[in-house]
């Protein structure tokens, strides 16, 4: 392709791309097909010659969109939001547009420079304490892929943090000077007997990044009971008694995971009891994930509620993402850290080949030095355009208009005496199920399946479900309505929300019927 082929090439598809968010909401949010459709239709062997471009993006919209589930939808309220904004779009394509690996400063000195800016910003935005300002010459801020990446990312520099204070305590039991600092000066004694006794804590509503990091790093993931009656957020005195009883067997406390908004149920962690707890372990770390509600901090008066003044006061990372209800397409994980040589000494580990007069000056950043990868994107861009495009008043806007859809949403159910609401509204998502008089738990659980299951059949409804288990309540199966999506209107809550009701009320008669 040509510059000329692309000029008209990239012209079609901004109006197909135009022509898509002006029909969404047409179509159906769920995707219908089945698996496999997409595989049958093309061709498994590679082409030999070029394709014309118009024959390829033709297939894309004949062939790929059918397979699309509509994230964009406004009446889209599975999982989390994932929003995308056109200054996103824009941003992507011209940051592809000098694509670059943007290891080192001197890959490209903007790509360094602008993610430092808008890290910044967002320190500003979300209320975050001013040591997490890169500026602040101690903490900083760096854009990742996902909060899983980020989460592991975070436990790599707990790891080698523990072993060092692992190593110091051994050399000065052996009588012998302090190591110097740095990855590779952790005496090989030290990190074979030590590592394999480290423990990672979260509770039972903790994602599955918590686990997935433990297996990544061949550590145990301690899962911590919570109770209903505390919203399903884990409290300082559960872990303690944890991390006493591993210690008492031999193992070491490196990395405790707090979460502000659980995925299933929006929980907060009681941040302030956790980090009371975690600072007296100084081999311990706390990590916040705040993946979905962190965005919110935005919002002044949702700060107390989430937290933020814990987060700020205890956390030694916080991760939240831009790319689901924050206005910034996939992928746009912020990560920040109290003190980022926690990251360099745990991940610097500079050749020959890569060493730069700017760095070894110290007057630049290499941000490769700060996470798992050598190669990065250049995301800053999509983020500066979409907080210069929005502001943070219209961050704040879109923010808002979530949190009182579901407000709204949440009056309308707790008003009907078919529904149960069972966990603390929480910003943009609702936990709901039905209720039924004197059905035992299993019955509760075997209806609320079957509604689920019918609305999953749906494709103009798109929810989703979890189980949320304590220790009080048990389990419960429950269906989530997550608000957040861009153009999401009043109408189109309420619109749904009648179709959960109608199938609701079909389902109680059949079980009337069937008694009778
Ligand atoms: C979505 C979510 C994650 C995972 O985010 P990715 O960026 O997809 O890795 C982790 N934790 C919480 C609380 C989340 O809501």
């Amino acid at each position: 392709m040509d510059v000329e082929q692309f000029r008209k090439a990239g012209y079609a598809a901004i109006d197909q791309i135009c022509d898509y968010y002006t029909s969404l909401e047409q179509r159906d949010v769920k995707s219908a097909v089945k698996p496999g459709y997409l595989l049958e239709q093309l061709s498994t062997t590679p082409p030999t010659k070029g394709e014309a471009f118009p024959a390829i993006a033709a297939d894309f919209q004949k062939l790929v969109m059918p397979g699309i589930t509509h994230w964009q939808h406004p009446k889209f309220f599975a999982y989390f939001p994932s929003v995308v904004t056109f200054e996103s779009i824009l941003g992507d394509m011209y940051s592809s547009s000098v694509s670059n690996p943007g290891f080192n400063w001197s890959c490209s000195p903007a790509c360094t420079e602008l993610e430092q800016l808008v890290m910044e910003w967002m320190v500003t935005i979300l209320g975050l304490d001013d040591v997490f300002r890169t500026s602040s010459g101690k903490g900083g801020g760096i854009i990742g892929t996902s909060a899983s990446d980020m989460c592991l990312t975070a436990a790599i520099a707990a790891r080698e943090r523990a072993l060092r204070v692992l190593a110091r305590e051994h050399h000065n039991a052996n009588g012998t000077a302090t190591p110097t600092e740095g990855p590779t000066d952790i005496p090989f004694s030290v990190r074979s007997e030590s590592t394999n006794k480290l423990v990672i804590y979260g509770s039972t509503q903790t994602h599955s990044i918590g686990v997935k990091t433990a297996l990544l790093l061949g550590l145990p993931f301690r899962a911590l009971p919570v109770k209903a009656e505390d919203g399903y957020a884990l409290r300082g005195d559960v872990l303690q008694a944890a991390i006493e009883e591993d210690i008492k067997k031999g193992f070491v406390p490196f990395f405790v995971i707090g979460t502000v908004g659980t995925t299933s149920s929006g929980a907060v962690d009681y941040i302030a009891e956790i980090g009371e707890v975690v600072r007296q372990y100084p081999t311990a770390f706390l990590h916040i994930d705040a993946a979905w509600a962190g965005m919110a901090w935005a919002l002044p008066e949702q700060r107390e509620m989430l937290r933020l003044a814990e987060v700020n006061k205890y956390g030694d990372s916080v991760c939240t993402n831009a790319h689901k209800w924050g206005l910034v397409g996939f992928d746009c994980s912020l990560f920040f850290v109290r003190d980022r040589r926690d990251l360099t000494e745990a991940l610097d580990v500079t050749p020959t080949y890569l060493r730069t007069k700017e760095a070894d000056a110290g007057t630049v950043i290499d941000y490769r030095n700060w996470q798992l990868a050598l190669g990065r994107r250049f995301r800053s861009v999509k983020l500066w355009f979409v907080m210069r495009g929005y502001g943070v008043e219209g961050l704040q806007a879109h923010l808002r208009n979530g949190i009182d859809l579901c407000s709204d949403l949440a009056s309308v159910v707790s008003k009907d005496s078919k529904f149960e609401i069972v966990a603390p509204p929480r910003l943009g998502l609702l936990c709901f199920r039905l209720k039924k008089e004197g059905a035992n738990a299993a019955e509760l659980d075997g209806l609320n399946v079957e509604l689920n299951s019918r609305l999953a059949a749906r494709p103009d409804v798109h929810l989703t479900q979890t189980i949320l288990k304590s220790e009080d309540a048990g389990e419960i199966f429950c269906i989530r309505f997550a608000i957040g999506a861009l153009r999401t209107t009043k109408q189109d809550v309420d619109e749904v929300w009648a179709e959960v009701v109608k199938d609701s009320d079909t389902l109680l008669l059949e079980g009337d019927r069937l008694k009778n």
